[in-house]
């Protein structure tokens, strides 16, 4: 069915990757590193470079502040002065960074065909039409958008724009907490809303919000899956009506691979190992792990764990291979052999990154991430609501349900 779906989508236009000039193709490693080693030296303080924990060591190298994405586009925005942010990592963080950064401060994606499978499983339009379809089917209920981090700029707009808020895997039981409550205050204030039955509909992960909304209490059967390429989203009216929480088919690419046999052969080969996954994980995965938690907290356990921990990881392989290195007096393995990397990702390499700095030596910006005016207005309105919402949370732990009408 062919919808008119009036709505300010922006201005943001897709830019292509062009080839990368042979020459930086040729340059050795040795010779890739002294000239970027050089051009840093001579932007200085005008630049900052990103690095998320999935890249490549030898990009890791040259970062200034190595985090996740949310943390990373929090240092852009905290520095003073800067001119230029390279982020290594993906289109969507690149996004996210030049809505949290001053508008004077240009943001640049080494590669910009390094994009994100699960970023890319929810588009405007799919979601114009999911929204107008739930709104149709539960006309007496509040409809709150959530979206996690790993969506584009103009997903967190509409998001935004819908009295809802954008979350990490580090928050997000918090701000569904919230979400259950109503969303934004301005969307209730006029007392229009209260009284009713608040329905979350969660973008783009399927996983990361089921993982949640089962460990803040709440069963599979109150869930129901979004397919955008299906009418409806291929259910049917009455359970979508009854649901709690409509979660978005969306996945990643990587943890997807982790499978609960990955689980139980660790148990069967290693009785003393921990497990711990990331809640993009599947659900039974999760269920059979010891722990689960954002990257940052996957980060953090590892680090406050005691020499002789043994550890098989469920995440993507260069941030687990990279902790090994780290903490020799640890046992530190993934969780299974699949080749769990993240393709995109590892697009960012020396020489996309030497190309790059070379053309802002020259006074030329290359694989400049722009988002639009009206774009950043909205989504820079999820990501606020999202840091104002209290607690950091622990990602997934037992807890009970919360209430969902709108007070
Ligand atoms: S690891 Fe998964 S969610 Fe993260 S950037 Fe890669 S595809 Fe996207």
């Amino acid at each position: 069915m062919k919808r008119d779906l009036s709505y300010n989508r922006g201005t943001m236009t897709k830019v292509w990757q062009q080839p990368l000039p042979a020459i930086y193709r040729e340059l050795s490693e040795a010779e890739l590193r002294l000239r970027i080693e050089s051009a840093k030296e001579r932007l200085g303080k005008r630049l900052v470079i990103l690095g998320h924990h999935y890249q490549q060591d030898a990009v890791i190298d040259f970062a200034d502040f190595v985090g996740d994405s949310f943390e990373l586009s929090r240092k852009a925005a905290e520095q003073r002065g800067i001119e230029y942010v390279v982020f290594c990592g993906v289109h969507f963080m690149a996004e996210s960074a030049d809505i949290l950064t001053d508008p004077s401060v240009r943001v640049i994606l080494p590669d910009l065909g390094a994009g994100c499978s699960m970023a890319d499983m929810a588009n405007l339009d799919q979601t114009l039409e999911a929204w107008e379809q739930l709104e149709a089917v539960c006309p007496d209920q509040l409809i709150v958008p959530i979206t996690y981090m790993n969506s584009s700029a103009a997903i967190k707009a509409f998001v935004g724009e819908h009295g809802g808020a954008g979350c990490t895997s580090s928050n997000c039981r918090n701000v569904l907490e919230w979400g259950l409550k109503g969303g934004a205050t301005e969307r209730r204030s006029d007392g229009a809303t209260k009284g009713k039955k608040v329905k979350i509909l969660f973008f783009p992960d399927q996983h990361l919000g089921r993982n949640t909304a089962f460990a803040m209490g709440y069963p599979l059967e109150r869930m129901v899956v979004w397919d955008p390429r299906e009418e409806m989203g291929g259910n049917d009216p009455q359970r979508l009506a009854e649901a709690d929480f409509v979660l978005w088919k969306g996945h990643c690419s990587v943890h997807a691979l982790f499978r609960p046999e990955h689980v139980d052969e660790v148990r069967r080969k290693y009785p003393d190992m921990k497990v711990m996954v990331h809640p993009e994980c599947k659900f039974e995965v999760v269920q059979k792990a010891d722990l689960a938690g954002s990257t940052a907290y996957i980060v953090k356990q590892v680090e406050a764990a005691p020499p002789g921990t043994q550890w098989a990881i469920g995440t993507e392989v260069h941030l687990i291979h990279r902790l090994a290195r780290q903490h020799p007096e640890q046992k530190i393995i993934v969780l299974s052999d699949c080749q769990c990397l993240c393709t995109t990702m590892y697009r960012i390499d020396l020489p996309h990154l030497c190309w790059v700095l070379e053309n802002l030596v020259e006074g030329r910006v290359v694989n400049e991430i722009r988002v639009d005016e009206h774009t950043r207005k909205w989504a820079t309105a999820a990501l606020e609501r999202m840091l104002a919402i209290k607690g950091t949370g622990n990602p997934i732990g037992k807890m009970q349900p919360v209430g969902n009408t709108v007070d």
